[in-house]
Protein backbone atom coordinates (compact mmCIF):
# COMPACT_ATOMS: atom_id res chain seq x y z
CA UNK A 1 0.00 0.00 0.00
CA UNK A 2 1.10 3.45 -0.97
CA UNK A 3 1.87 5.64 2.33
CA UNK A 4 3.31 8.88 1.94
CA UNK A 5 6.05 10.46 4.79
CA UNK A 6 7.01 14.07 5.36
CA UNK A 7 9.91 15.23 5.95
CA UNK A 8 12.62 18.75 5.59
CA UNK A 9 13.98 18.75 2.18
CA UNK A 10 17.71 18.90 2.31
CA UNK A 11 19.36 18.20 -1.15
CA UNK A 12 17.63 18.95 -4.08
CA UNK A 13 16.30 15.83 -6.77
CA UNK A 14 14.62 12.81 -6.98
CA UNK A 15 15.70 9.47 -5.81
CA UNK A 16 14.65 5.99 -6.33
CA UNK A 17 14.98 2.70 -5.07
CA UNK A 18 14.87 -0.29 -2.45
CA UNK A 19 15.46 0.66 1.03
CA UNK A 20 18.05 -0.30 3.28
CA UNK A 21 17.10 0.36 6.81
CA UNK A 22 20.03 1.68 9.33
CA UNK A 23 18.44 0.33 12.16
CA UNK A 24 19.65 2.52 15.51
CA UNK A 25 21.29 0.19 18.40
CA UNK A 26 22.27 1.15 21.85
CA UNK A 27 25.60 -0.15 20.56
CA UNK A 28 27.92 1.64 18.84
CA UNK A 29 27.26 0.00 15.00
CA UNK A 30 29.42 0.42 11.55
CA UNK A 31 27.72 0.19 8.91
CA UNK A 32 30.54 -0.65 6.04
CA UNK A 33 30.00 -2.82 2.94
CA UNK A 34 32.23 -5.06 2.42
CA UNK A 35 33.88 -6.62 -0.55
CA UNK A 36 32.88 -10.12 -1.89
CA UNK A 37 36.34 -12.16 -0.51
CA UNK A 38 35.83 -10.38 3.10
CA UNK A 39 32.16 -12.43 3.27
CA UNK A 40 34.11 -15.57 4.93
CA UNK A 41 35.77 -13.57 7.26
CA UNK A 42 32.89 -11.18 8.41
CA UNK A 43 30.46 -14.80 8.97
CA UNK A 44 33.36 -16.07 10.49
CA UNK A 45 33.25 -12.90 13.11
CA UNK A 46 29.17 -13.78 13.70
CA UNK A 47 30.17 -17.21 14.46
CA UNK A 48 32.87 -16.26 16.98
CA UNK A 49 30.74 -13.54 18.77
CA UNK A 50 27.94 -16.36 18.99
CA UNK A 51 30.26 -19.15 20.71
CA UNK A 52 31.46 -16.13 22.80
CA UNK A 53 27.77 -14.81 23.94
CA UNK A 54 26.44 -18.72 24.19
CA UNK A 55 29.47 -19.11 26.83
CA UNK A 56 28.58 -15.88 28.73
CA UNK A 57 25.30 -17.22 29.01
CA UNK A 58 26.36 -20.40 30.20
CA UNK A 59 28.38 -18.54 32.91
CA UNK A 60 25.41 -16.79 33.88
CA UNK A 61 23.29 -19.31 34.62
CA UNK A 62 26.16 -21.35 36.40
CA UNK A 63 26.20 -17.95 38.88
CA UNK A 64 22.87 -17.61 38.78
CA UNK A 65 22.26 -18.14 43.14
CA UNK A 66 20.02 -20.53 44.33
CA UNK A 67 17.76 -18.14 45.92
CA UNK A 68 16.92 -16.77 42.44
CA UNK A 69 13.94 -16.71 40.59
CA UNK A 70 13.51 -19.97 38.52
CA UNK A 71 12.19 -17.18 36.15
CA UNK A 72 16.26 -16.13 35.46
CA UNK A 73 17.46 -19.49 34.43
CA UNK A 74 14.20 -19.93 32.50
CA UNK A 75 14.53 -16.71 30.39
CA UNK A 76 18.52 -17.13 29.65
CA UNK A 77 17.77 -20.35 28.35
CA UNK A 78 15.50 -18.38 26.23
CA UNK A 79 18.02 -16.58 25.19
CA UNK A 80 20.43 -19.27 24.28
CA UNK A 81 17.43 -20.60 22.46
CA UNK A 82 17.25 -17.10 20.38
CA UNK A 83 20.94 -17.26 19.79
CA UNK A 84 21.05 -20.30 18.03
CA UNK A 85 17.66 -19.75 15.72
CA UNK A 86 17.84 -19.70 12.67
CA UNK A 87 15.85 -16.23 11.48
CA UNK A 88 18.58 -14.47 13.85
CA UNK A 89 22.32 -15.94 12.37
CA UNK A 90 20.59 -17.79 9.20
CA UNK A 91 19.74 -14.69 7.86
CA UNK A 92 22.17 -12.27 9.24
CA UNK A 93 24.40 -14.67 7.20
CA UNK A 94 21.83 -13.38 4.18
CA UNK A 95 23.10 -9.98 4.82
CA UNK A 96 26.44 -10.11 4.69
CA UNK A 97 26.79 -12.44 1.56
CA UNK A 98 23.56 -11.01 -0.38
CA UNK A 99 24.08 -7.54 0.68
CA UNK A 100 27.76 -7.45 1.42
CA UNK A 101 26.98 -5.47 5.03
CA UNK A 102 29.64 -5.51 7.89
CA UNK A 103 28.48 -8.41 10.16
CA UNK A 104 26.94 -5.85 12.73
CA UNK A 105 25.06 -4.01 10.23
CA UNK A 106 23.88 -7.58 8.94
CA UNK A 107 22.70 -8.00 12.47
CA UNK A 108 20.83 -4.97 13.43
CA UNK A 109 19.39 -5.30 10.24
CA UNK A 110 18.07 -8.61 10.95
CA UNK A 111 16.66 -6.97 14.26
CA UNK A 112 14.84 -4.65 12.55
CA UNK A 113 12.63 -7.03 10.67
CA UNK A 114 12.75 -9.23 13.70
CA UNK A 115 11.36 -6.28 16.24
CA UNK A 116 8.64 -5.56 13.20
CA UNK A 117 7.50 -8.83 13.29
CA UNK A 118 7.18 -9.09 17.26
CA UNK A 119 5.32 -5.85 17.33
CA UNK A 120 2.89 -6.98 14.92
CA UNK A 121 2.08 -10.30 17.37
CA UNK A 122 -1.36 -9.99 18.89
CA UNK A 123 -0.27 -12.48 21.91
CA UNK A 124 1.25 -9.83 24.91
CA UNK A 125 3.79 -12.13 25.82
CA UNK A 126 5.09 -13.56 22.63
CA UNK A 127 5.19 -9.08 21.81
CA UNK A 128 7.00 -8.74 25.04
CA UNK A 129 9.68 -11.17 23.95
CA UNK A 130 10.88 -8.64 21.40
CA UNK A 131 13.04 -7.04 24.38
CA UNK A 132 15.01 -10.53 25.10
CA UNK A 133 16.16 -10.16 21.30
CA UNK A 134 17.20 -6.83 21.80
CA UNK A 135 19.28 -8.00 24.31
CA UNK A 136 20.87 -11.18 22.45
CA UNK A 137 21.60 -9.01 19.34
CA UNK A 138 23.47 -6.16 21.84
CA UNK A 139 25.40 -8.53 23.19
CA UNK A 140 26.17 -10.41 19.96
CA UNK A 141 27.24 -6.43 19.11
CA UNK A 142 29.37 -6.54 21.94
CA UNK A 143 31.27 -9.50 21.55
CA UNK A 144 31.90 -7.94 18.05
CA UNK A 145 33.40 -4.92 19.47
CA UNK A 146 36.12 -6.54 21.51
CA UNK A 147 37.14 -8.48 18.47
CA UNK A 148 40.28 -7.08 17.48
CA UNK A 149 39.52 -5.95 14.26
CA UNK A 150 40.00 -2.58 13.75
CA UNK A 151 36.64 -1.21 12.27
CA UNK A 152 38.30 1.82 10.85
CA UNK A 153 40.70 0.58 9.11
CA UNK A 154 38.02 -1.58 7.58
CA UNK A 155 35.97 1.33 6.11
CA UNK A 156 38.65 2.44 4.93
CA UNK A 157 39.25 -0.34 3.06
CA UNK A 158 36.07 -0.43 1.20
CA UNK A 159 35.20 2.77 1.63
CA UNK A 160 34.47 2.61 -2.51
CA UNK A 161 31.50 0.42 -2.51
CA UNK A 162 31.87 -3.14 -3.47
CA UNK A 163 28.00 -4.13 -3.60
CA UNK A 164 26.67 -6.19 -6.90
CA UNK A 165 23.44 -5.80 -7.16
CA UNK A 166 21.35 -4.04 -10.10
CA UNK A 167 18.81 -1.97 -8.28
CA UNK A 168 19.31 1.44 -6.78
CA UNK A 169 19.57 1.49 -2.77
CA UNK A 170 18.16 4.18 -0.63
CA UNK A 171 19.02 4.60 3.00
CA UNK A 172 16.87 5.34 5.33
CA UNK A 173 17.84 5.85 9.09
CA UNK A 174 16.64 6.84 12.81
CA UNK A 175 19.43 9.04 13.00
CA UNK A 176 23.00 8.94 11.53
CA UNK A 177 25.79 10.45 13.57
CA UNK A 178 27.86 12.83 10.92
CA UNK A 179 30.63 10.74 11.43
CA UNK A 180 28.86 7.66 9.61
CA UNK A 181 26.96 10.04 7.42
CA UNK A 182 31.10 10.08 5.94
CA UNK A 183 30.84 6.30 5.32
CA UNK A 184 28.61 6.54 3.42
CA UNK A 185 29.59 9.55 1.11
CA UNK A 186 31.58 7.32 -1.27
CA UNK A 187 28.97 4.47 -1.36
CA UNK A 188 26.26 3.95 -3.76
CA UNK A 189 23.38 5.03 -1.94
CA UNK A 190 20.65 7.22 -4.39
CA UNK A 191 19.32 9.44 -2.01
CA UNK A 192 18.42 9.06 2.05
CA UNK A 193 15.73 9.35 5.14
CA UNK A 194 16.24 10.22 8.59
CA UNK A 195 13.82 10.37 11.30
CA UNK A 196 15.67 13.40 13.09
CA UNK A 197 17.46 16.37 12.21
CA UNK A 198 16.98 19.46 11.31
CA UNK A 199 18.17 21.02 7.62
CA UNK A 200 21.14 21.97 8.84
CA UNK A 201 22.43 19.96 11.06
CA UNK A 202 25.69 18.24 10.35
CA UNK A 203 24.35 15.04 9.21
CA UNK A 204 22.19 17.18 6.67
CA UNK A 205 25.32 18.97 5.68
CA UNK A 206 27.13 16.04 4.92
CA UNK A 207 24.18 14.40 2.87
CA UNK A 208 24.01 17.71 1.08
CA UNK A 209 27.43 17.63 0.26
CA UNK A 210 26.76 13.76 -1.56
CA UNK A 211 24.57 15.67 -3.73
CA UNK A 212 21.80 13.33 -3.57
CA UNK A 213 17.84 13.65 -2.79
CA UNK A 214 17.30 13.90 1.15
CA UNK A 215 15.27 14.19 3.37
CA UNK A 216 15.83 14.96 7.37
CA UNK A 217 13.23 14.97 10.00
CA UNK A 218 10.71 12.26 8.93
CA UNK A 219 10.36 11.64 11.95
CA UNK A 220 8.27 7.60 11.86
CA UNK A 221 10.25 7.06 8.38
CA UNK A 222 12.46 4.48 9.69
CA UNK A 223 9.76 2.71 11.39
CA UNK A 224 6.88 2.76 8.68
CA UNK A 225 9.46 1.93 6.19
CA UNK A 226 10.44 -1.56 5.63
CA UNK A 227 13.42 -3.06 3.97
CA UNK A 228 13.52 -3.62 0.19
CA UNK A 229 10.56 -1.16 -0.02
CA UNK A 230 10.37 0.65 -2.88
CA UNK A 231 10.67 4.28 -1.98
CA UNK A 232 10.41 7.76 -3.93
CA UNK A 233 12.64 10.40 -2.04
CA UNK A 234 12.03 14.07 -3.29
CA UNK A 235 14.27 15.90 -1.85
CA UNK A 236 12.57 19.15 -3.37
CA UNK A 237 9.70 18.45 -1.50
CA UNK A 238 10.97 17.60 1.70
CA UNK A 239 8.78 14.17 0.98
CA UNK A 240 9.08 10.57 0.88
CA UNK A 241 6.49 8.25 -1.10
CA UNK A 242 6.86 4.22 -0.31
CA UNK A 243 5.92 1.40 -2.43
CA UNK A 244 4.54 3.98 -5.18
CA UNK A 245 1.34 3.23 -7.84
CA UNK A 246 3.23 2.50 -11.33
CA UNK A 247 1.47 5.88 -12.38
CA UNK A 248 3.10 7.98 -9.85
CA UNK A 249 6.65 5.97 -10.16
CA UNK A 250 6.46 7.05 -14.10
CA UNK A 251 5.77 10.58 -12.94
CA UNK A 252 8.86 10.91 -11.15
CA UNK A 253 11.08 9.07 -13.35
CA UNK A 254 10.54 11.96 -15.51
CA UNK A 255 11.00 14.36 -13.31
CA UNK A 256 14.11 12.56 -12.49
CA UNK A 257 15.30 12.98 -16.09
CA UNK A 258 14.28 16.51 -15.81
CA UNK A 259 16.54 17.37 -13.19
CA UNK A 260 19.07 15.11 -14.58
CA UNK A 261 18.94 17.18 -17.98
CA UNK A 262 18.80 20.77 -15.55
CA UNK A 263 22.56 19.46 -14.08
CA UNK A 264 23.98 18.63 -17.47
CA UNK A 265 22.99 22.11 -18.51
CA UNK A 266 24.25 23.92 -15.92
CA UNK A 267 27.70 21.32 -15.49
CA UNK A 268 28.17 23.68 -18.93
CA UNK A 269 29.13 26.84 -16.22
CA UNK A 270 31.81 25.31 -14.86
CA UNK A 271 34.36 27.67 -17.21
CA UNK A 272 32.36 30.77 -16.92
CA UNK A 273 33.64 33.12 -14.96
CA UNK A 274 31.40 34.58 -12.11
CA UNK A 275 30.92 37.70 -13.10
CA UNK A 276 27.66 39.75 -12.61
CA UNK A 277 25.62 41.85 -15.08
CA UNK A 278 27.25 45.14 -13.80
CA UNK A 279 30.54 43.44 -14.09
CA UNK A 280 31.42 42.69 -10.14
CA UNK A 281 33.60 39.62 -10.15
CA UNK A 282 32.14 36.83 -7.24
CA UNK A 283 34.51 34.25 -5.72
CA UNK A 284 32.80 31.14 -5.28
CA UNK A 285 33.84 28.37 -3.24
CA UNK A 286 33.76 25.11 -1.91
CA UNK A 287 32.98 23.65 1.42
CA UNK A 288 34.95 20.47 1.92
CA UNK A 289 35.02 17.63 4.70
CA UNK A 290 37.73 15.45 3.69
CA UNK A 291 40.83 16.31 1.45
CA UNK A 292 39.25 13.94 -1.23
CA UNK A 293 36.55 16.38 -1.69
CA UNK A 294 38.82 18.55 -3.40
CA UNK A 295 38.60 16.83 -6.68
CA UNK A 296 34.86 17.85 -6.86
CA UNK A 297 35.32 20.96 -5.62
CA UNK A 298 38.05 21.57 -8.77
CA UNK A 299 35.39 19.67 -11.13
CA UNK A 300 32.49 22.34 -9.96
CA UNK A 301 34.69 25.14 -11.29
CA UNK A 302 35.22 26.46 -7.22
CA UNK A 303 38.06 29.15 -6.93
CA UNK A 304 39.44 27.78 -3.67
CA UNK A 305 38.28 25.96 -0.76
CA UNK A 306 36.02 28.47 1.21
CA UNK A 307 35.72 26.34 4.34
CA UNK A 308 37.33 22.67 5.41
CA UNK A 309 35.41 21.59 8.10
CA UNK A 310 38.48 19.51 9.59
CA UNK A 311 36.72 17.71 12.76
CA UNK A 312 35.76 15.08 10.42
CA UNK A 313 39.28 14.08 10.45
CA UNK A 314 38.86 14.11 14.42
CA UNK A 315 35.88 11.55 14.44
CA UNK A 316 35.51 8.12 15.13
CA UNK A 317 38.97 7.52 16.82
CA UNK A 318 38.16 5.68 19.39
CA UNK A 319 39.79 8.10 21.90
CA UNK A 320 43.06 8.46 19.69
CA UNK A 321 42.98 12.32 17.87
CA UNK A 322 44.88 12.14 14.75
CA UNK A 323 48.71 12.94 15.63
CA UNK A 324 50.68 16.42 14.23
CA UNK A 325 52.10 14.26 10.78
CA UNK A 326 48.86 12.58 9.74
CA UNK A 327 46.75 15.74 10.34
CA UNK A 328 50.08 17.43 7.94
CA UNK A 329 49.60 14.93 5.52
CA UNK A 330 45.39 15.58 5.40
CA UNK A 331 46.30 19.48 4.85
CA UNK A 332 48.85 19.09 2.54
CA UNK A 333 46.61 16.97 0.56
CA UNK A 334 43.88 18.91 -0.06
CA UNK A 335 46.32 22.27 -0.44
CA UNK A 336 48.10 20.03 -3.61
CA UNK A 337 45.00 18.72 -4.72
CA UNK A 338 43.89 22.61 -4.69
CA UNK A 339 46.51 23.39 -7.15
CA UNK A 340 47.70 26.71 -5.84
CA UNK A 341 44.05 28.03 -4.95
CA UNK A 342 43.88 29.08 -1.73
CA UNK A 343 42.06 26.92 1.21
CA UNK A 344 40.67 27.91 3.76
CA UNK A 345 41.58 25.73 6.79
CA UNK A 346 39.18 26.00 9.87
CA UNK A 347 40.33 24.63 12.90
CA UNK A 348 38.41 21.83 14.64
CA UNK A 349 34.87 22.09 15.46
CA UNK A 350 34.03 19.32 17.61
CA UNK A 351 30.97 19.41 19.95
CA UNK A 352 27.59 20.28 19.67
CA UNK A 353 25.99 17.04 16.99
CA UNK A 354 29.45 16.60 16.11
CA UNK A 355 30.75 14.73 18.37
CA UNK A 356 34.07 13.25 18.89
CA UNK A 357 33.24 9.26 19.29
CA UNK A 358 29.97 8.08 17.05
CA UNK A 359 27.04 9.13 18.77
CA UNK A 360 23.22 9.93 17.98
CA UNK A 361 21.51 12.70 18.85
CA UNK A 362 19.23 11.45 21.26
CA UNK A 363 22.69 9.95 23.33
CA UNK A 364 24.23 13.25 22.88
CA UNK A 365 21.24 15.46 24.29
CA UNK A 366 19.93 12.67 26.86
CA UNK A 367 22.88 11.49 28.44
CA UNK A 368 25.88 13.16 27.39
CA UNK A 369 25.57 17.29 27.56
CA UNK A 370 22.67 19.13 28.90
CA UNK A 371 22.89 21.24 26.10
CA UNK A 372 25.52 20.17 23.15
CA UNK A 373 25.00 23.11 21.10
CA UNK A 374 25.85 25.51 23.75
CA UNK A 375 28.64 23.93 25.38
CA UNK A 376 31.94 23.08 24.95
CA UNK A 377 32.26 23.18 21.09
CA UNK A 378 34.89 24.75 18.58
CA UNK A 379 37.50 27.41 19.65
CA UNK A 380 36.44 26.70 23.51
CA UNK A 381 37.02 22.98 23.14
CA UNK A 382 40.79 23.89 20.96
CA UNK A 383 41.20 26.73 23.93
CA UNK A 384 40.17 23.70 26.63
CA UNK A 385 42.98 21.25 25.23
CA UNK A 386 45.98 24.15 24.01
CA UNK A 387 48.68 21.23 23.20
CA UNK A 388 45.95 19.65 20.90
CA UNK A 389 45.32 22.73 19.68
CA UNK A 390 48.76 23.75 19.05
CA UNK A 391 49.19 20.86 17.15
CA UNK A 392 46.95 21.47 14.97
CA UNK A 393 47.91 24.68 14.31
CA UNK A 394 51.48 23.40 13.71
CA UNK A 395 49.97 20.93 11.59
CA UNK A 396 48.17 23.49 9.48
CA UNK A 397 51.15 26.13 9.32
CA UNK A 398 53.43 23.36 7.85
CA UNK A 399 50.80 22.62 5.03
CA UNK A 400 51.23 26.26 4.09
CA UNK A 401 54.51 25.49 2.73
CA UNK A 402 52.71 23.57 0.19
CA UNK A 403 50.48 26.17 -1.11
CA UNK A 404 47.77 29.17 -0.12
CA UNK A 405 46.65 28.21 3.02
CA UNK A 406 44.39 30.35 5.46
CA UNK A 407 43.33 29.46 9.04
CA UNK A 408 39.81 30.24 10.42
CA UNK A 409 39.00 30.16 13.93
CA UNK A 410 35.65 28.67 14.45
CA UNK A 411 32.83 29.97 17.19
CA UNK A 412 34.71 32.97 18.69
CA UNK A 413 32.70 35.37 21.25
CA UNK A 414 34.96 36.38 23.79
CA UNK A 415 38.09 39.29 23.27
CA UNK A 416 40.26 36.91 25.30
CA UNK A 417 39.40 33.61 23.48
CA UNK A 418 40.77 35.93 20.36
CA UNK A 419 43.97 36.51 22.52
CA UNK A 420 44.09 33.04 23.89
CA UNK A 421 44.36 31.73 20.17
CA UNK A 422 46.80 34.50 19.22
CA UNK A 423 48.92 33.18 21.67
CA UNK A 424 48.51 29.69 21.28
CA UNK A 425 49.23 30.34 17.30
CA UNK A 426 52.23 32.71 18.17
CA UNK A 427 53.86 29.68 20.05
CA UNK A 428 53.15 26.74 17.38
CA UNK A 429 55.23 29.62 14.87
CA UNK A 430 57.83 29.84 17.19
CA UNK A 431 57.93 25.77 18.10
CA UNK A 432 58.16 24.98 14.03
CA UNK A 433 60.83 28.27 13.96
CA UNK A 434 62.62 26.19 16.51
CA UNK A 435 62.61 23.61 14.55
CA UNK A 436 63.52 24.83 11.13
CA UNK A 437 60.35 23.51 10.07
CA UNK A 438 59.15 25.48 6.60
CA UNK A 439 56.10 27.19 7.12
CA UNK A 440 54.06 30.66 6.09
CA UNK A 441 52.93 33.40 7.50
CA UNK A 442 48.95 32.49 6.74
CA UNK A 443 46.03 34.73 6.62
CA UNK A 444 44.26 34.48 10.03
CA UNK A 445 40.11 34.37 9.61
CA UNK A 446 37.56 34.66 12.37
CA UNK A 447 34.31 32.99 11.87
CA UNK A 448 31.53 35.08 12.77
CA UNK A 449 28.16 32.60 13.76
CA UNK A 450 27.50 33.75 17.36
CA UNK A 451 25.26 37.38 17.77
CA UNK A 452 28.10 38.32 20.03
CA UNK A 453 30.44 38.49 17.76
CA UNK A 454 28.45 39.81 14.83
CA UNK A 455 27.38 42.78 17.36
CA UNK A 456 31.19 43.29 18.14
CA UNK A 457 32.72 43.52 15.14
CA UNK A 458 35.32 46.14 15.16
CA UNK A 459 36.79 43.88 17.55
CA UNK A 460 37.57 41.18 15.48
CA UNK A 461 38.32 43.31 12.34
CA UNK A 462 41.26 44.63 14.41
CA UNK A 463 42.47 41.69 15.20
CA UNK A 464 41.64 39.01 11.66
CA UNK A 465 42.55 39.58 8.34
CA UNK A 466 39.11 37.87 7.17
CA UNK A 467 35.94 37.16 8.25
CA UNK A 468 33.76 34.55 6.93
CA UNK A 469 30.02 34.41 8.28
CA UNK A 470 28.95 30.96 9.54
CA UNK A 471 24.77 31.55 9.02
CA UNK A 472 23.96 28.10 10.30
CA UNK A 473 25.52 28.96 13.58
CA UNK A 474 24.46 32.66 13.32
CA UNK A 475 20.90 31.43 12.77
CA UNK A 476 20.73 29.25 15.38
CA UNK A 477 21.83 31.29 18.37
CA UNK A 478 19.91 34.26 17.23
CA UNK A 479 17.11 32.60 17.11
CA UNK A 480 17.90 30.00 19.98
CA UNK A 481 16.78 27.14 17.66
CA UNK A 482 18.63 23.98 17.91
CA UNK A 483 19.69 23.27 14.21
CA UNK A 484 19.76 19.77 14.54
CA UNK A 485 16.34 19.29 16.59
CA UNK A 486 13.64 18.93 14.01
CA UNK A 487 10.66 19.48 16.58
CA UNK A 488 12.07 23.90 16.25
CA UNK A 489 12.58 23.38 12.43
CA UNK A 490 9.81 25.32 11.64
CA UNK A 491 11.40 28.15 13.70
CA UNK A 492 14.58 27.93 12.30
CA UNK A 493 14.52 31.01 9.20
CA UNK A 494 16.99 32.43 8.02
CA UNK A 495 14.73 34.96 6.41
CA UNK A 496 14.37 36.39 10.18
CA UNK A 497 14.66 40.19 9.59
CA UNK A 498 17.26 40.00 13.28
CA UNK A 499 19.62 37.28 11.21
CA UNK A 500 19.10 39.13 7.94
CA UNK A 501 19.95 42.31 9.72
CA UNK A 502 23.27 40.98 11.63
CA UNK A 503 24.67 39.93 8.63
CA UNK A 504 24.14 42.71 6.56
CA UNK A 505 25.85 44.86 9.46
CA UNK A 506 28.71 42.28 9.53
CA UNK A 507 29.36 42.21 5.63
CA UNK A 508 29.04 46.55 5.45
CA UNK A 509 31.52 46.83 8.38
CA UNK A 510 33.83 43.99 7.05
CA UNK A 511 33.82 45.78 3.69
CA UNK A 512 34.30 49.81 5.27
CA UNK A 513 37.41 47.63 6.80
CA UNK A 514 38.64 46.88 4.38
CA UNK A 515 38.82 42.87 4.80
CA UNK A 516 37.76 40.06 3.32
CA UNK A 517 34.11 38.99 3.88
CA UNK A 518 32.43 35.50 2.80
CA UNK A 519 29.06 33.18 4.13
CA UNK A 520 29.91 30.00 4.77
CA UNK A 521 26.95 28.90 5.70
CA UNK A 522 24.07 27.34 4.14
CA UNK A 523 22.48 30.22 2.83
CA UNK A 524 25.88 31.00 0.76
CA UNK A 525 24.69 27.85 -1.46
CA UNK A 526 20.85 28.41 -1.93
CA UNK A 527 20.19 30.19 -4.94
CA UNK A 528 16.94 32.25 -3.19
CA UNK A 529 19.49 34.08 -1.53
CA UNK A 530 21.90 34.86 -3.93
CA UNK A 531 20.38 38.41 -4.72
CA UNK A 532 20.12 39.49 -1.02
CA UNK A 533 23.74 38.60 -0.61
CA UNK A 534 24.85 40.76 -3.35
CA UNK A 535 22.90 43.20 -2.37
CA UNK A 536 24.76 43.62 0.37
CA UNK A 537 27.88 43.28 -0.99
CA UNK A 538 28.97 40.00 -0.10
CA UNK A 539 31.24 38.83 -3.10
CA UNK A 540 32.77 35.78 -1.93
CA UNK A 541 30.09 33.31 -1.23
CA UNK A 542 31.73 29.33 -0.23
CA UNK A 543 29.07 26.23 -0.46
CA UNK A 544 28.72 22.17 -1.43
CA UNK A 545 30.31 21.79 -4.65
CA UNK A 546 27.44 20.42 -6.12
CA UNK A 547 25.53 23.89 -5.51
CA UNK A 548 27.92 26.24 -7.41
CA UNK A 549 26.83 26.17 -10.30
CA UNK A 550 22.68 26.88 -9.54
CA UNK A 551 24.23 29.88 -7.64
CA UNK A 552 26.59 31.21 -10.41
CA UNK A 553 23.47 31.15 -13.26
CA UNK A 554 21.88 33.24 -10.18
CA UNK A 555 25.13 35.42 -10.15
CA UNK A 556 25.30 35.34 -13.97
CA UNK A 557 21.84 36.85 -14.32
CA UNK A 558 22.33 39.74 -11.96
CA UNK A 559 22.85 43.29 -11.48
CA UNK A 560 24.52 44.44 -8.35
CA UNK A 561 24.00 48.16 -8.73
CA UNK A 562 19.88 47.40 -9.45
CA UNK A 563 19.87 44.60 -6.39
CA UNK A 564 21.32 46.95 -3.61
CA UNK A 565 18.46 49.36 -4.65
CA UNK A 566 16.39 47.61 -2.78
CA UNK A 567 18.47 46.35 -0.36
CA UNK A 568 16.75 48.75 2.39
CA UNK A 569 13.33 47.62 1.71
CA UNK A 570 13.91 43.88 2.24
CA UNK A 571 15.61 44.60 5.07
CA UNK A 572 13.51 47.62 6.66
CA UNK A 573 10.39 44.87 5.85
CA UNK A 574 8.37 42.56 8.58
CA UNK A 575 8.63 39.96 5.84
CA UNK A 576 11.64 39.62 4.04
CA UNK A 577 11.15 36.38 2.47
CA UNK A 578 8.22 38.03 0.22
CA UNK A 579 10.09 41.67 -0.07
CA UNK A 580 12.55 39.73 -1.59
CA UNK A 581 10.47 37.37 -4.01
CA UNK A 582 8.54 40.23 -4.98
CA UNK A 583 11.62 42.23 -6.06
CA UNK A 584 13.74 39.90 -7.08
CA UNK A 585 12.34 37.06 -8.62
CA UNK A 586 14.19 35.93 -11.83
CA UNK A 587 11.34 37.03 -13.91
CA UNK A 588 12.29 40.75 -13.55
CA UNK A 589 15.54 39.86 -14.99
CA UNK A 590 13.77 37.89 -18.03
CA UNK A 591 15.65 39.63 -20.86
CA UNK A 592 19.45 39.02 -19.21
CA UNK A 593 18.63 35.56 -18.14
CA UNK A 594 18.05 35.00 -21.64
CA UNK A 595 21.27 36.52 -22.67
CA UNK A 596 23.32 34.55 -20.21
CA UNK A 597 21.67 31.05 -20.43
CA UNK A 598 24.22 28.36 -21.30
C1 LIG B 1 28.11 27.71 10.07
O1 LIG B 1 27.86 27.65 11.27
O2 LIG B 1 27.44 28.37 9.25
C2 LIG B 1 29.26 26.96 9.52
C3 LIG B 1 29.61 27.10 8.26
O3 LIG B 1 29.88 26.08 10.35
P1 LIG B 1 29.27 24.64 10.69
O4 LIG B 1 28.08 24.42 9.81
O5 LIG B 1 30.34 23.65 10.47
O6 LIG B 1 28.91 24.80 12.12
MG1 LIG C 1 29.32 26.82 12.58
Amino acid sequence: MTLQVFGLPVSRGVAIGRAVLVASSRVDVAHYFIAPDQIPHEIERLRQARDAVADEIERLKREVPDDAPPELVALLDVHLMLLHDETLTGATKQWITERHYNAEWALSAQLEVLARQFDEMEDDYLRERKADIEQVVERLLRAMSRQSVSTLAAVSQTRERDWGGEEPLVLIAGDIAPADMLQFKRSVFQGFVTDVGGRTSHTAIVARSMDIPAVVGAREASRLIRQDDWVIIDGDAGVVIVDPSPMVLEEYRFRQRQSQLERERLARLRHTPAVTLDGEQVALLANIELPQDAPAALAAGAVGVGLFRTEFLFMNRQGELPGEDEQYEAYRAAVEAMQGLPVTIRTVDVGADKPLERMSMSELRHEHTLNPALGLRAIRWSLSEPSMFRMQLRAILRASAHGKVRLLIPMLAHANEIRQTFEILARAKQQLRDAGVAHTDVEVGAMIEVPAAALQLPLFLRHFDFISIGTNDLIQYTLAIDRADEAVAHLYDPWHPAVLRLIADAIRLARQAGKDVSVCGEMAGEPAFTPLLLAMGLRSFSMHPSQIPAVKQRILRSDTQKLALHLASVLASDDPHAESKRLWTPGREAAAERAFSP
